[in-house]
């Protein structure tokens, strides 16, 4: 039997958080769109999910949106049809043939793009969408604002040349989680200079399509929004749980005790000895550790869950295993199963908060030697595909 720690992922909540996203873009009062899409972000291999489940659990959204060009033209080849756009654009000029050939569209951000594709123009090939990204404040990628009319000038003359097809506006929230006024401020620096642009906008991560307050300031022919953590079902809020917009968690990092035992009364467990038994205790060994990708700075206290009961990790977690309080789980045993986070555990984003950083770092953080499986996979029997005895 294969050591039993694995991500079991829930394809149809994927399903379900794409329609609470269409939920929240639907109820927002707006600014003249019309039109409201949905690129479902699936970087970093669907946030740690796996590309193969977010193909079927996110086959309603209107486009795909990830960063590596192999990983687009996979998604190509498992018979995706619909747009896919590439958040950081390409790298080289030899990736503009495989952009023709897959239909894959391109964030264009720094004038080398431009320059690439200048150059490639008049090669036979079909033209490739585009959104031109703005730096509006956050300043990692996009254009100036006093430069953007330029460069989108460049780039609707690529359009002409039958290099670029549609050609969009877009930029980045840096704060959309926690502040209003500097979303709107660069929201407002966006406007001033893109409004009257042609192409659909493309502005709202998760926390923007959540927050819903800046909905009424929006402008463009139509919106795609880009959704990437809140359709894996955790929350972008720091003070808001994922559950108070009714979104399902799509992943449950699982494992079993493979230890149990009496901690003496003084005695310290895991390297470093950082947490003492008060009084002699039962703990257990999970088997996961930060190897697996659970964060080795989660603090005695993360909760967990053990045989279905609620209870906390103790000491540091080791590369391969933790330990946790087995006080309030008197029937746990060698083989009970643990959850570590999601559906049956805490949420990933207790953990997170318990570990000083964010869910989309845990769960893009699983490493590859946690196995992924289906939950529709696991719930049939295991007899289903192996030969009869
Ligand atoms: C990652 C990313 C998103 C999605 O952000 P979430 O906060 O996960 O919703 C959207 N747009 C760009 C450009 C990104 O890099």
């Amino acid at each position: 039997m294969p050591r039993d720690t694995t991500a079991i992922i829930d394809v149809p909540a994927l399903g379900h958080n794409l329609q609470v996203v269409r939920r929240h873009l639907k109820a927002a009062p707006s600014a003249g769109n019309h039109h409201h899409a949905v690129w479902a972000v699936i970087k970093a291999n669907a946030y740690g999910h796996g590309l193969q489940a977010a193909l079927q659990g996110l086959q309603q959204a209107d486009g795909l949106a990830l960063l590596d060009l192999e990983e687009a033209v996979y998604c190509r080849e498992r018979g995706w049809t619909k747009p896919i756009l590439l958040l950081e654009g390409f790298f080289d000029p030899a990736d503009i043939e495989l952009l023709r050939q897959h239909r894959i569209g391109t964030v264009l951000h720094n004038v080398e793009q431009l320059d690439m594709l200048a150059a490639a123009t008049g090669v036979h090939g079909a033209a490739i969408d585009a959104y031109v990204t703005m730096n509006s404040g956050m300043h990692r990628l996009g254009f100036q604002p006093d430069e953007y009319r330029q460069m989108f000038a460049r780039a609707q003359a690529l359009q002409q040349a039958g290099t670029l097809g549609t050609i969009g506006k877009m930029t980045h929230f840096a704060s959309a989680d926690y502040s209003v006024e500097i979303t709107r401020a660069q929201l407002d620096r966006f406007n001033a200079i893109a409004r009257d642009l042609p192409g659909p906008v493309s502005v709202c991560n998760s926390a923007a399509v959540l927050a819903q307050t800046l909905t009424p300031y929006i402008v463009g022919e139509s919106q795609w929004a880009r959704p990437g953590i809140c359709l894996y079902g955790a929350s972008p809020f720091l003070h808001i749980a994922a559950q108070a917009f009714d979104l399902r968690p799509a992943m449950a990092l699982v494992a079993r005790l493979i230890n149990v035992h009496t901690l003496p009364a003084g005695d310290g467990i895991g390297y470093g000895l950082t947490f003492h038994a008060e009084q002699a205790m039962r703990v257990g060994i999970v088997s996961c550790g930060y190897a697996d990708g659970y964060p080795r700075h989660a603090t005695t206290g993360t909760p967990i869950t053990v045989g279905g009961v609620r209870t906390r990790i103790i000491g540091r977690v080791s590369m391969d295993m933790l330990a946790v309080d087995l006080d309030p789980v008197p029937q746990a045993r060698v083989g009970t199963p643990v959850i570590l986070w999601g559906n049956g555990g805490p949420s990933v984003d207790e953990v997170a908060l318990a570990s000083g950083t964010i869910a989309n770092e845990l769960l893009a953080g699983v490493t590859p030697r946690v196995r992924r499986v289906l939950e529709e996979d696991r719930q049939k029997p295991a007899t289903d595909d192996r030969p009869p005895a």
